[in-house]
């Protein structure tokens, strides 16, 4: 189906009630019908939106899946490497939009340094040499980087990536699962809000784990049980460990 009869198939018709024109899916489209995978992984992420936000367990599991199974557009797969570039480009607009939530709720007096849990301090990497940004900033600056390196035609090409290319966004990656880690360990109730509204948290955990980017041990359930080793050593006040 080709982008315009997409349009018109859409057809809002008079007396159509909002929810029955926000419940419209559209017959099967594949990433051939759209100008450039961008756009498609826009339209994908859209709609898994739309139908997924009350499923849990493996039903969730399977559609996230899906939203990172490699397409073929005309006759061929695309490049595996490519399709996570885009996808990571995509996260990341999320990830800003997760961020802005936290004006005046994550700031300088709240969050003076970048932590998960206490264990680790996070460096900003942002800068010339690693320094240590208060949270929000070490955020902000770490998405601006990642957007800034991401959009680099020196870095990333539109038609496949060098393994060079790919370790630059596992790095990206990594850095980027910290802003989770900070807000579910700091600000609960931002975190499970947005995560019940869009299940970005879910989406980019399994993204992670299929493509290679993030290492098990930093995702939160894992910081979590290393935070209940922690408490239970309640005597020891160590200063936190330090990470770029
Ligand atoms: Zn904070
Ligand atoms: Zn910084």
């Amino acid at each position: 189906m080709a982008l315009a009869d997409f349009e018109d198939f859409r057809g809002y018709l008079p007396g159509m009630s909002a929810d029955e024109m926000w419940a419209w899916i559209p017959p099967t489209i594949t990433a051939s019908d759209f100008p450039d995978l961008q756009l498609y992984i826009e339209y994908r992420v859209r709609l898994f939106k739309q139908k997924c936000r009350s499923m849990s367990g493996e039903e969730l599991t399977n559609q996230i899946n899906l939203l990172y199974e490699t397409p073929t557009v005309g006759d061929k797969l695309t490049d595996r490497n490519l399709w996570a570039y885009k996808h990571l480009r995509a996260l990341v607009v999320e990830i800003q939009q997760f961020v802005c939530q936290l004006e005046d709720i994550c700031t300088y007096q709240t969050c003076k340094e970048m932590k998960a849990t206490d264990e680790w301090q996070f460096l900003c990497a942002s800068h010339h040499k690693p320094q240590a940004c208060c949270a929000i900033d070490y955020m902000t600056h770490t998405l601006d980087t990642s957007i800034s390196v991401l959009n680099s035609k020196q870095f990333f090409s539109d038609d496949n990536l060098s393994e060079e290319s790919y370790k630059l966004i596992q790095q990206i990656a990594r850095r980027l699962y910290r802003v989770f880690a900070h807000i579910y360990f700091n600000h609960q109730e931002q975190f499970r809000d947005f995560e019940n509204e869009t299940l970005l948290h879910e989406r980019y955990k399994q993204f992670s784990v299929q493509f290679n980017l993030v290492p098990n041990a930093n995702f939160i359930e894992n910081l979590k049980s290393k935070k209940a080793d922690n408490i239970s050593m309640t005597t020891s006040q160590l200063p936190p460990k330090m990470k770029h």
